[in-house]
């Protein structure tokens, strides 16, 4: 669900995810933004970053075992009241980044003989040399 509003943004998406794994692929995405991460809080899992404007926290809450919300937040640190320009490059920049990593993490299998996690395009295990199907 997103809501946009003067000068920020708010998106919520549901996952099929273990909390950890979403966890750490928010750190990543995250990294990835070019913004300074102001607090990063392990046990509720919410990191709270800004860039020059704009001041962003993420959050993954649970579903359930199997699901998460991924919350995203984005506020302007001062408010444009009669601005009607979109704010929410910075929400789908981090969406996209998350997206397209855990594309990749779904990308991965376990080989069939060492169960190291590996490319599902490799034809080889690079760990073991195992011949992949
Ligand atoms: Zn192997």
């Amino acid at each position: 669900m997103r809501i946009e509003g003067a000068g920020g943004c708010f998106d919520d998406r549901i996952y099929d995810l273990d909390r950890g794994i979403a966890w750490n692929i928010v750190l990543l995405s995250v990294n990835e933004m070019g913004v300074t991460v102001d607090e990063v809080d392990e046990a509720r899992f919410i990191i709270k970053f800004h860039n020059k404007d704009k001041i962003m926290q993420v959050a993954v809450q649970p579903i359930d075992d199997e699901a998460v919300h991924v919350i995203m937040d984005s506020t302007k640190e001062r408010l444009q009241i009669y601005s009607w320009k979109k704010e929410t490059k910075e929400v789908e920049l981090f969406y996209d980044l998350f997206e397209n990593k855990l594309r990749e993490f779904r990308a991965f299998i376990l080989c069939p003989q060492c169960g190291e996690k590996i490319s599902s395009l490799a034809k080889f295990c690079p760990e073991c040399g195992a011949k992949i199907k």
